[in-house]
C-alpha cells in the first residue's frame, strides 16, 4: 500500500466560494476517493488563506474585526464540504495558532539557510491585486487589471534568494522529479525560469501590513503572502513538530492548483522548500478557469454562478459530473444552465439512471431480485472491461479526469447496447439460460461502472453498489475490477431514481 497526499489551494477569504474553488476541491476530492478506492493510505487537506490586506480592508467597511470577517468566510468554504461532498482528512487555516508557529520556523529554517536578507525595495503596489507590480507591467502607470494609478513607495523589506535556487528549479522540472501537469503549462513555467527566477519581497513593514503573521526575531515587519500561505501544506502535517503526520505524508504527491498560481508553486514554494532542506512534492496539477455563458463571471454581467445554488437544485453529484465531465481538466471550460440540462437528461437520467432503473427491474421481474446463475462467460465482454479498467488508471493517474468519465460513459453506452441486442424480454420466453447469462452480466457492469463512479459521483456510486450489495471502499481491492464477483442467488435491491426530474 503505498501513501498519497494530496491538496487544493487554499481560496482567499475574503470573498463567497466561487465555483472554480468548487471544480479544484472536487477535482482534488476525486483523486482523493480513487487513491483510497484503490487502496492507498491517502490524506487530503484543504483550508483557506486569511491574512492580507484586502482582508483587513473588508473587515473595517463591514465594521467587523479582521478574525470576525475570516470566521464568516470560512464557515461558507466549510459548507461545502457537505454540499460538494468532499472527503478531506483536514482543514488548515493560516489564522490558526499551529498554522502561524509552523510558518515561523520555516521562515527561520529560511534565515539559517543565508536566504533571506533585509533590503530596500523601491516599487508599484496594487492594492487591488494587493500584489507588487513591476514597472514594465504597468500601463500608462496604471495596474494592468485594475486600470487605476498604483502606489510608488520605498520601504524596507525581507527578500528570499530565489535566485540562488533557479537553476536547480529548472533541472527539476525538466527531469520530471517535480511533475507540471499537463505538459504546456509546464513548457510554460519552464520559458519563465529559463530566464532566472529573481528574488522575492518576503515581508512588508508592520504598517503596511497589518493583518498577518510576524516576521520571526522581528516584530516590526509581517510575512508576506509566501511564507504566509504555502507553507499551509507543511504545517497541517504538524511541520511544527516534525509531527508523525508530517513524517508520514511529506512530501506530497500532488497539489491541485489554478493556472494563475504555477509560478508561485513551481517557482517559489520549491525554491522555500529547497533552502529549508525538505523534500519537493511530486505533481502539480493545474486546472484551467470556467465562464459563465461564455464571459468572465462577475457582479456587473451578473453571471456569476454559485456552485450551492446549482448543487441545490440538481444535486451534489449532478454538479461533480458537469464540472468533471463538461470542463476540460486542465483547460478552460464554460458553464451554462442549458448545457447542464443536457447533460443531466441525456447522459445522466437517460443513460445510466435508465440503466441502473432496467437492470434491476428485469432481475427483479426475471429472477425474483436473485442474481441468477451464469451459464457461459462472454469473453467478449470480460475483455472490454478489463481494457476499461487499464485505460481508467492510466487517465486518473495522468490527472485526465475527463477522460476517465467519458470511459465510464462509453461503458454505460455498451451495457444500454448490450440489452438492446440480446433482448432480455424476448429471451424471457425462449431461453432461460441465455436470459440468465445476460441478466449476470447486466448486473457484473452495473458493478464495475459503480466501482469506477466512485471518486467522480459518491452519492451515485454508493447507491448503485449497495442495490449489488458492495460497497465502494473494500479491504481486498483486487475485486473491484475482477470479472464474475457477484455471487448466484444474492438478493439484489431496488434503489431510489438517480436522476430525478428537478423541480
Ligand atoms: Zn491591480
Amino acid at each position: 500500500m503505498s501513501r498519497f497526499y494530496i491538496t487544493t489551494s487554499i481560496p482567499y477569504a475574503n470573498s463567497i466560494p466561487h465555483i472554480g474553488f468548487a471544480m479544484e476541491a472536487i477535482q482534488t476530492d476525486c483523486l482523493a476517493r480513487y487513491h483510497r478506492m484503490i487502496g492507498d493510505d491517502t490524506y487530503f487537506l484543504t483550508g483557506t488563506d486569511e491574512h492580507g490586506m484586502k482582508i483587513a480592508d473588508t473587515a473595517k467597511e463591514k465594521g467587523k474585526t479582521e478574525q470576525e470577517h475570516v470566521d464568516e468566510i470560512v464557515a461558507l468554504n466549510k459548507d461545502l464540504k457537505k454540499i460538494l461532498n468532499l472527503s478531506y482528512d483536514d482543514f488548515i487555516r493560516t489564522t490558526s495558532d499551529r498554522h502561524k508557529r509552523g510558518a515561523q520556523k520555516l521562515w527561520k529554517k529560511l534565515a539559517e539557510a543565508g536566504d533571506i536578507y533585509k533590503d530596500r525595495y523601491d516599487g508599484f503596489y496594487c492594492s487591488g491585486c494587493e500584489a507588487y507590480v513591476t514597472e514594465k507591467d504597468l500601463v500608462n502607470g496604471n495596474c494592468p487589471i485594475h486600470k487605476r494609478p498604483v502606489h510608488t513607495f520605498s520601504e524596507e523589506n525581507y527578500f528570499f534568494r530565489l535566485s540562488k535556487y533557479s537553476d536547480k528549479i529548472q533541472e527539476l522540472i525538466e527531469s520530471d522529479t517535480l511533475k507540471i501537469v499537463p505538459e504546456f503549462r509546464k513548457r510554460e513555467f519552464l520559458n519563465v525560469v529559463r530566464d532566472g527566477l529573481t528574488d522575492v519581497s518576503f515581508s512588508r513593514p508592520k504598517d503596511a501590513l497589518t493583518w498577518g503573521i510576524p516576521v520571526p526575531d522581528d516584530s516590526s515587519q509581517t510575512m508576506y503572502v509566501w511564507c504566509d500561505a504555502l507553507s499551509n501544506y507543511i504545517t497541517a502535517l504538524d511541520y511544527e513538530n516534525n509531527g508523525e503526520l508530517f513524517q508520514k505524508y511529506w512530501p506530497a504527491d500532488v497539489h491541485v492548483i489554478g493556472k494563475d498560481i504555477t509560478r508561485f508553486h513551481a517557482g517559489i514554494w520549491i525554491g522555500m522548500l529547497i533552502s529549508a532542506g525538505l523534500e519537493i512534492p511530486g505533481n502539480i496539477y493545474v486546472h484551467g478557469f470556467i465562464t459563465s455563458g461564455g464571459h468572465k463571471m462577475s457582479k456587473s454581467l451578473d453571471n456569476v454562478v454559485s456552485p450551492m445554488d446549482v448543487a441545490k437544485k440538481y444535486g451534489t453529484d449532478a454538479l461533480r459530473y458537469y464540472l468533471l465531465r463538461e470542463i476540460p481538466t486542465t483547460g478552460d471550460g464554460d458553464f451554462t444552465y442549458e448545457r447542464f440540462e443536457e447533460l443531466y437528461n441525456g447522459e445522466l437520467a437517460n443513460n445510466i439512471g435508465n440503466l441502473v432503473n432496467r437492470v434491476l427491474a428485469m432481475t427483479d421481474r426475471y429472477f425474483e431480485g436473485k442474481i441468477p446463475q451464469i451459464n457461459e462467460r462472454d469473453e467478449g465482454l470480460i475483455l472490454r472491461v478489463e481494457k476499461f479498467w487499464e485505460i481508467y488508471h492510466t487517465q486518473m493517474n495522468d490527472f485526465n479526469l475527463k477522460k476517465a468519465i467519458e470511459e465510464i460513459m462509453f461503458r454505460a453506452d455498451d451495457a444500454n447496447q448490450y440489452i438492446e441486442e440480446n433482448k432480455p424480454w424476448a429471451l424471457a420466453k425462449e431461453d432461460e439460460k441465455k436470459l440468465a447469462d445476460v441478466l449476470y452480466n447486466l448486473l457484473e457492469m452495473l458493478r464495475h461502472i459503480g466501482y469506477a463512479m466512485y471518486p467522480f459521483m459518491p452519492g451515485i456510486s454508493e447507491k448503485i453498489l449497495a442495490a449489488l450489495s458492495c460497497k465502494p471502499l473494500i479491504k481486498d481491492v483486487s475485486i473491484i475490477e475482477k470479472w464474475g464477483v457477484l455471487h448466484a442467488d444474492d438478493s439484489i435491491t431496488k434503489c431510489d431514481q438517480l436522476f430525478p426530474r428537478p423541480d
